[in-house]
């Protein structure tokens, strides 16, 4: 298995290719399918949107087996999320969780417009969501970011992955237990739709 360090490294190199056009050269073979079929051991665990346009795989220029990916509106973190890390941390030794969010997302544009414009309905599957994503978003517009929603919407996708960030470090004994061990690092990091980059921003590994 490789280190986190070594993990990250196969990712950003992945997404340089992806960026630039060149991706794409991880298409499964049959024998790597046949491989596969008897275990697996995916090095990095991503937990994304599930934005049409932010497709783990493929924005990191990875192939089969090769990452655990978890999706869900807002890249949020609820107890479903902790227990698919968990079980690949634990299950496969994977030691690099990436939460990955991403410009102009639906789910924090849709809990600005809940906060600022509530609606007479809203169903319970979405609000949990919303919910999730609040936080981030109720403490910036507070701020003087409430008048330029462009920065302010930003500002919000990066303060909610930096949320699921700290739910998963913090939210989880055993995930807390190979953090200390150094088993596991956690970090989080922002596609751009716009130019196809991912940036990593935290932590000292995560560092753009
Ligand atoms: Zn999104």
């Amino acid at each position: 298995m490789l280190t986190a360090g070594q993990a990250l490294e196969r990712l950003r190199s992945g997404n340089r290719r992806f960026a630039a056009g060149s991706g794409g050269g991880t298409v499964a073979s049959r024998l790597r399918r046949a491989e596969l079929a008897v275990g697996q051991e995916p090095f990095a665990v991503v937990l994304g949107c599930s934005d049409s346009r932010v497709p783990a795989e493929i924005v990191f220029d990875q192939g089969l087996g090769d990452l655990f990916v978890i999706r869900v509106a807002g890249n949020i973190v609820a107890a479903s999320q902790i227990g698919s890390v968990e079980f690949a941390v634990e299950r496969f030794g994977s030691p690099l969780v990436v939460v990955l969010g991403h410009s102009r997302c639906g789910a924090v544009l849709a809990t600005l417009d809940e906060l600022t414009r509530p609606a007479d309905y809203q169903s319970r599957g979405l609000l949990f969501i919303v919910d999730r994503v609040r936080p981030s978003v109720e403490a910036l517009l507070a701020t003087e970011l409430r008048g330029d929603p462009q920065a302010l919407v930003a500002q919000a996708v990066r303060a909610n992955v930096r949320a699921s960030v700290n739910h998963l470090r913090r939210g989880s004994r055993i995930l807390e237990e190979h953090l200390q061990d150094g088993r596991l690092v956690v970090v989080g990091a922002e596609y751009s739709l716009e130019s196809g980059i991912v940036e990593f921003f935290d932590g000292p590994m995560g560092a753009a």
